[in-house]
């Protein structure tokens, strides 16, 4: 039987080209001059597609795949893919969740502390000889018992509470639906901030979220508050954001994502009280290895039964055959 053809958005690793290869023939779409064309010609002959989290599936390509049944895609978020409009097509969409709460986590922190203790001022200080010719370096706040904000208590969200708690923090938390945890619920995201010192923001991005963090969010928050912001730059007002920290209307921020990137406003990249990531919040080689591994297992699962492992929530009842 010849191999399934699988449509491939963006260049894989060695990993998942050894891994997928003895079940599918990889097609890269990406490396297509003329994508239409290709697709006019040959995207009836694709069942199965891989994808990113950041490069999703256009909708004029999905619309040029009549026979799609399967997506596998990189990552945990999947908001550039429309998953209820390909439930809707019978097609199961799955994505990489799990896996990497861990270093999602570890990131949130990471910038959180680097922002509230001054890492970046304090390495450059350090590095610059200004410890020997001015002294000592300021002091900073301290991270300790602090009131931390989590804006979408999920997988990541209830991980970062924990290592939070390491801080003897006191935790408070929105989602639209209330969990079943100790920790305390806020009916709002304005609500929340306002009883936050650092508000994290670990929401799916898409429609729903679409600047979540509005400027009033940002005030809230106010002239003390930190932001750290590891979901999707989609979810913060960015513009509000500039002008809050320009005006000193806001503490600090730590942010992993960006409205457009890879473009970060250069406002922000001149600011002190701001720590910058190109969203590496998963980007360890373990964590990355792992969700390269769930992507395979995905699609090599549905080559052999039609079932997928960890399919999302809008394609669950396609994925239990
Ligand atoms: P989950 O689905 O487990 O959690 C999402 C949480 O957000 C839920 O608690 C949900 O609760 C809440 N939520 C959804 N919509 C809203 C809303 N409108 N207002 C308030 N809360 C909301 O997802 P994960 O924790 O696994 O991942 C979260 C996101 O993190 C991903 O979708 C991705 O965008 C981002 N991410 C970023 C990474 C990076 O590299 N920076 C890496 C990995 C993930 P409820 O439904 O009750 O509202």
């Amino acid at each position: 039987m010849p191999k399934r053809r699988l449509l491939q958005f963006e260049p894989l690793g060695d990993r998942m080209r050894a891994r997928l290869e003895p079940d599918f023939e990889l097609c890269p779409l990406f490396a297509e001059g003329d994508r239409a064309g290709f697709l006019a010609r040959e995207g009836a002959s694709f069942e199965v597609a891989i994808t990113g989290g950041h490069i999703g599936v256009p909708a004029e390509v999905a619309a040029a795949l009549p026979n799609l049944k399967v997506i596998s895609s990189f990552g945990v978020g999947y908001d550039g893919i429309d998953a209820a409009g390909m439930a809707a097509r019978g097609v199961i969409v799955t994505h990489t969740p799990d896996v990497l709460n861990d270093e999602v986590a570890d990131t949130a922190i990471l910038l959180w502390l680097a922002v509230t203790r001054r890492l970046i001022p304090a390495d450059r200080w350090a590095r610059s000889g200004a410890w020997a010719e001015k002294g000592m370096f300021p002091l900073t706040p301290t991270a300790e018992r602090r009131r931390v904000g989590i804006l979408g208590l999920g997988r990541i969200g209830q991980t970062i509470a924990e290592r939070a708690k390491a801080f003897n923090a006191t935790i408070l938390y929105h989602t639209r639906t209330p969990k079943d945890v100790d920790y305390e619920y806020r009916g709002s995201a304005v609500a929340l901030a306002q009883d936050s010192d650092v508000l994290f923001v670990i929401t799916p991005g898409g429609a729903g979220t679409r600047k979540l963090v509005s400027a009033e969010v940002i005030d809230a928050l106010g002239p003390e508050g930190i932001l750290v912001n590891i979901a999707r730059g989609s979810v913060v007002d960015e513009a509000a954001l500039v002008a809050a920290l320009q005006a000193g209307r806001l503490g600090g921020a730590g942010l992993d994502v960006f409205e457009n990137e890879p473009v970060i406003p250069d406002a922000l990249k001149t600011m002190e009280n701001v720590v910058l990531a190109p969203h590496i919040g998963s980007a360890s080689v373990e964590t990355r290895q792992a969700m390269a591994d769930l992507t395979c297992d995905n699609l090599t699962q549905w080559a052999k039964d039609g079932t997928v492992l960890t399919p999302v929530p809008e394609c669950r009842h396609l994925a239990e055959r």
